[in-house]
């Protein structure tokens, strides 16, 4: 019998534009055959010799469409009698495989010509798009990711979008969300008592409120936004009030890379970054001008900037326009508003105006926000562009579902070999995000057809993420599994770098449930995916007023001071706090947990140095001693500070009393930003250092870096310049992030190895 050859190929290739660009390419190899969905691949079956085959297979290879990532393509020949006489798209089939929803893709190139293309049909709409970009992910409402699946189902294609959707030559082809102003989703501009403005061109007057210093929520791919005049401080401090969010740093957009220049340090690495398809938010360093207020990113050294990704973005922007602000618009730690109607309920007090739309959002998705760090860089916040991309294991596992801990949650599904963490939650600590968890895990069941054989969480007894396990494994007779905090920090960085078998773990973060019932967070553990060992940690400090502690980051301070001065001789460092109460507190142990956690470290520092007393926004005091110390980077001038290593039977404590007490003499006559840099490159030595120990006993070189506190670049970047320089191989996180957003995926590759 005939034989045709059979191509498979994997990744994130439906929803993209893939098919009519094979079909484009096949064309111009004179390649026979067909191409289709099957489930999570594109396949194609051709009759035309390995010769043709091979280059045109090339071309796919290195001329793939932007947003589309191939992870496999395999071809085999099999037996057939199918004659092929030309080359087509056929219809989607069926199968048990993975399917994959793309993320949302930033407008493209050619979309964009159009929509300032004064002849063309769609000049200035703003909700263009073509199989290159457009929403994706937060438009979905089920899988296979088709426009009837989509909340674009709503709105009936006129016939000139019918035609382009329909026409195989087309880049409309299948374009799920394609629209135009005739039959697509419009603007509505509205005032913060409902009144509708009236006006022929909506955003015209947008921007002219917006130049007029008023505060507009605009409704975006994942959710709204709040938009002021970046440079502008009355708007800038209006929002704040508003806002009552005090400090919180402001992101930033414009809408070209000329003018973020003029604000902010731009490498060539970071505008590759800014310009890359997710369209994330970079941390920059900010320039020492006053273009943008002031009040944006206070106490900090860097500015979260990024550029338009959705057309109606490039639409607000003109020469008078620098820089907007663009914040998620949510009330304190709640998740991102995304509905018009609650939008309208809960931002009416915040903004002026609302320029809302009619294309609904079903999966609320808040932009991602990066941190260049060495010609790479660190997830702050992974969602809006880069989720639902999968993160591939090298074993298949049963259907698992992650939930997270309990700060910046996500969830993560575990299905066949491919892990799936979620958008950024939020704070499980108020009922919204709470609601918005419970809603996240429904929808990936429903979109991944996963059909869970356990579910797993923090070893917290008290979070809601927790609880909702303990529920959930009870109601669907399923394994239940906790993971200490720390440990599932360790593994998801052993994941994210595919590695197996032992490492040494240097876990730093703020807060997390220690088996010993105390809060952890300097710990140094050694493990592989099953098991884990405590062999290091800082020596406990007291908190007096427990996770009050965190916010008032003087309790911290005052409790280390208490180890070696009187009451008197704090007062006088603190005479405007309430000394004695926080003294009694201790001395009583009434509301005075124990914790090992750098978090607390640095809050003391940044409090004893003046920085930050409190905290207005979680880790700002952390944040703001590290901006400090920017100054001094990548210099060799530093001062090591004193510390000690207690041996306790097979564990070592490190007692930082005599580095607090240095810094205390030191604060007298030397500036607070040479203490702060002189701090962390104690830390960084410190690490070293009890790696070495360690080492000594265990031979282990794989030393794995995770925790919220690496988010910290001058502590990351020290701490691996010495352990390479002392012959380690430093593992540090590429797919997620440090922070307690990458939890879920340790948790669910933890209990892929019990189940
Ligand atoms: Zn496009
Ligand atoms: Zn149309
Ligand atoms: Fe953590």
């Amino acid at each position: 019998m005939k034989k045709i050859f059979f191509i498979t190929i994997q990744g994130i290739v439906q929803g993209v534009g893939f098919r009519p660009f094979i079909n484009k390419l096949a064309i111009k190899h004179k390649i026979k055959g067909i191409v289709y969905n099957k489930t999570g691949s594109v396949i194609i079956e051709s009759s035309s010799s390995i010769k043709k085959l091979k280059p045109f297979i090339e071309d796919i290879k290195s001329n793939k469409p932007p947003s589309c990532i191939i992870e496999k393509i395999t071809l085999k020949q099999i037996k057939s009698k199918k004659i092929f006489k030309n080359f087509s798209i056929v219809k989607s089939k069926k199968a048990n495989e993975m399917k994959f929803i793309p993320p949302d893709l930033k407008i493209c190139n050619d979309c964009l010509k159009e929509l300032f293309d004064q002849k063309d049909k769609r000049y200035l709409y703003p909700f263009i798009n073509c199989t290159n970009c457009g929403p994706r992910f937060t438009i979905i409402k089920n899988t296979p990711y088709d426009r009837k699946n989509t909340t674009m189902d709503k709105f009936i294609m006129c016939s000139s979008c019918n035609k382009e959707y329909n026409d195989i030559k087309s880049r409309r082809y299948h374009a799920e969300p394609n629209a135009c102003s005739l039959c697509g989703p419009e603007l509505i501009l509205q005032k913060n008592n409902g009144t509708i403005i009236d006006c022929d061109d909506v955003i015209s007057e947008t921007k002219n409120l917006l130049k007029q210093g008023k505060i507009i929520a605009i409704k975006g791919i994942g959710g709204f936004h709040i938009a002021a005049l970046a440079t502008d401080d009355n708007a800038v401090l209006t929002l704040k009030k508003r806002k009552k969010r005090t400090k919180k740093p402001f992101a930033v957009m414009s809408d070209t890379i000329e003018k973020v220049k003029k604000y902010a340090y731009v490498s060539e690495y970071e505008e590759i970054l800014l310009n890359s398809i997710p369209a994330p938010i970079v941390l920059l360093k900010k320039k020492n001008n006053n273009l943008l207020s002031k009040y944006i990113a206070e106490g900090l050294s860097t500015v979260g900037v990024f550029l338009p990704y959705s057309p109606l973005h490039f639409l607000l922007f003109d020469e008078d326009i620098p820089a907007l602000i663009m914040t998620s618009a949510n009330l304190s730690e709640e998740p991102i508003q995304y509905k018009n109607e609650e939008a309208f309920l809960y931002l009416k007090d915040i903004v002026d105006f609302f320029l809302f739309h009619n294309r609904d959002i079903n999966i609320p998705a808040d932009d991602s926000v990066i941190k260049p760090f060495n010609n790479s860089f660190v997830f702050i916040r992974r969602s809006r562009g880069y989720v639902p991309l999968p993160i591939k294991l090298n074993v298949k596992s049963k259907d698992i579902i992650g939930v997270g801990a309990l700060l910046r949650n996500t969830i993560c599904i575990l299905k066949d070999n491919y892990a799936i963490p979620s958008q950024h939650i939020g704070d499980l600590e108020n009922e919204k995000a709470f609601e918005y968890f419970k809603e996240t895990i429904e929808n990936f069941m429903k979109f991944y057809e996963v059909n869970p054989k356990a579910i797993v969480c923090d070893l917290h007894p008290d979070y809601l993420s927790t609880r909702f396990a303990i529920e959930f494994a009870k109601e669907k007779n399923i394994k239940f599994f906790q993971v200490q905090h720390h440990y599932a920090h360790f593994l998801s960085c052993l994941v994210d770098n595919n590695l197996h078998g032992q490492a040494i773990g240097v876990i730093f973060d703020g807060t997390g449930y220690g088996i010993d019932g105390n809060i952890w967070g300097g710990e140094f553990l050694v493990g592989d995916e099953k098991i884990f060992k405590r062999v290091a940690h800082f020596k406990n400090i007291k908190l007096p007023g427990g996770d009050l502690a965190s916010k008032e980051t003087f309790r911290c301070s005052i409790s280390l001071l208490s180890e070696f001065l009187s009451e008197e001789e704090i007062k006088k460092i603190y005479p405007d706090k309430n000394v004695n109460l926080i003294l009694t507190l201790i001395k009583k142990s009434i509301n005075t947990p124990l914790s090992s956690s750098v978090g607390r470290i640095f809050d003391a520092v940044s409090s004893l140095l003046n920085i930050c007393d409190l905290s207005t926004y979680d880790a700002e005091a952390p944040m703001r001693l590290e901006a400090i110390a920017h100054i001094y980077n990548d210099k060799e001038n530093y001062e090591i500070y004193p510390y000690k290593f207690i041996k306790i039977n097979n564990s070592f404590e490190i007692d930082i009393i005599p580095m607090i007490k240095k810094i205390l003499e030191k604060r007298q006559d030397e500036p607070p930003e040479f203490i702060s840099y002189s701090f962390h490159m104690t830390l960084a030595e410190i690490i070293c250092k009890t790696v070495n120990l360690i080492y000594k006993d265990y031979k282990i070189k794989n030393v794995i870096l995770s925790g919220g506190v690496f988010q910290n670049t001058i502590l990351l970047k020290k701490t691996t310049e010495l352990l390479k320089n002392n012959g380690f191989n430093v593992l540090f996180h590429k797919n997620v992030s440090p922070n307690d957003s990458g939890i879920s995926l340790g948790q669910v590759f933890f209990a892929s190895k019990k189940i």
